[in-house]
């Protein structure tokens, strides 16, 4: 690994402070912020408006580096998916994550990765079950948004701005990388960076409490939760975080983040549809109720399935009874279409290669030895 600065990793303020650190003029901070974010530059040669004194000290101790492909896909829909290569500095080895350009019309929302896995081991994730590995950095976090505009000539320059959105629905947890999920989108939102409306940068969650209730002061952008049920009970097995952050922590967190918010005044609620699990009639009305004073429209998502998932996808027509209760009671819902189906581009379906740092897999052997020997 390189030890030149990333430039990709500071936002503008930081920029400024390393100028004044390397003794050149603070004012030429942005100047290259621009190239970096709005001309998606990748060589300081191309910096025509900086001298060529500046570019040769920045040349001998910083770097463009956006992270490397090991593959592009592109669905039949347009839909485009990368594997993307991440380097472990200790080890030396690369692992990898995933990126979704999702276009739709005039929309273009690009869905990029947090973490190398993730540690929360939701039940129906694909994630979940490689483990976790580390945290993105800052410029791993950015790089996915650089390196996409680059790949799709998303150039706001040229007027052609398909990435219009940024969701953080990829791999991992955003809000327990909290910093450099922060400076990724102060980034995307500064407007000598990628300039994107803080309507159209959204936070996914699945019920952080500490990092959600100190979100606002750092960024404030569009917030969604991954709710999944309506009960403890249920949620508990879904989404094992909600052990720690139960329903009624969570939502009034949820509720003050949308009082203090100017980006974010309805909570998408993502909930994935299992069959038999969470989408029964009575859950619909259980919902209903749960969510009965937080401003949010819902979205109801389509279990993608993936080998030894153990759960299924709702019926459409189960999706559909679920979804008219919801609307009858006065809530928006949005039924998810999958896209980038032919590309295994789908919610929870990316799939890296996590070396897991964790136990998990010690842990579920442990159990499964245990349960073969009491069924036994
Ligand atoms: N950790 C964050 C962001 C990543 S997940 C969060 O939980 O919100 C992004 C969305 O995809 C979440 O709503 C997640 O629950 C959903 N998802 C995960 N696996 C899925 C699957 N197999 N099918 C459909 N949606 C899935």
């Amino acid at each position: 690994m390189s030890d030149k600065l990333n430039l990709l990793d500071l936002t503008r303020d930081e920029m400024v402070d390393f100028f004044k650190e390397i003794d050149e003029k603070p004012f030429r901070a942005p100047q290259v912020f621009k190239w970096l974010h709005q001309f998606v530059a990748d060589d300081f040669e191309q910096m025509s408006n900086i001298s060529k004194s500046l570019k040769e000290k920045l040349i001998k101790i910083c770097e463009i580096k956006g992270p490397d492909i090991i593959t592009e896909q592109m669905s039949k829909d347009g839909t485009i998916k990368w594997a993307l290569s991440i380097e472990n500095s200790k080890t030396g080895t690369s692992q990898a994550i995933e990126t979704v350009f999702i276009p739709d019309g005039e929309r273009g929302t690009l869905c990029i990765s947090s973490q190398v896995g993730c540690v929360l081991d939701c039940s129906f994730c694909s994630t979940a079950q490689q483990g976790f590995n580390r945290n993105l950095t800052t410029a791993e976090i950015v790089g996915q948004v650089w390196l996409a505009a680059r790949r799709i000539g998303a150039l706001r320059t040229t007027g052609k701005r398909r990435i219009s959105n940024v969701v953080f629905m990829g791999m991992g947890e955003p809000l327990l990388n909290f910093d450099p999920v922060v400076n990724a989108c102060n980034i995307l939102l500064d407007d000598f960076g990628y300039g994107l409306s803080k309507r159209r940068v959204t936070i996914s969650t699945s019920g952080v409490v500490p990092g959600l209730d100190k979100l606002i002061e750092k960024a404030d952008v569009a917030l969604a939760l991954s709710l999944h049920a309506p009960n403890n009970e249920l949620r508990n097995q879904l989404v094992p975080v909600n052990r720690k952050y139960p329903i009624e922590v969570l939502l009034p967190s949820v509720k003050k983040y949308l009082d203090d918010s100017s980006a974010s005044k309805k909570v998408t609620i993502e909930y994935v549809m299992l069959k038999g699990v969470n989408d029964t009639p009575r859950q619909a009305n259980e919902l209903a109720r749960v969510l009965a004073n937080i401003p949010c429209k819902i979205n109801l998502i389509p279990f993608n399935p993936f080998p030894k998932s153990g759960y299924e996808t709702s019926t459409q027509k189960d999706i559909d009874a679920f979804g008219s209760i919801l609307i009858k009671k006065g809530f928006v819902v949005v039924t998810r279409r999958t896209r980038g189906d032919d590309i295994d581009a789908a919610c929870g379906q990316l799939v890296g290669n996590v070396a897991d740092r964790t136990r998990r897999e010690q842990r579920k052997l442990k159990k499964t030895t245990e349960d073969s020997r009491d069924s036994s």
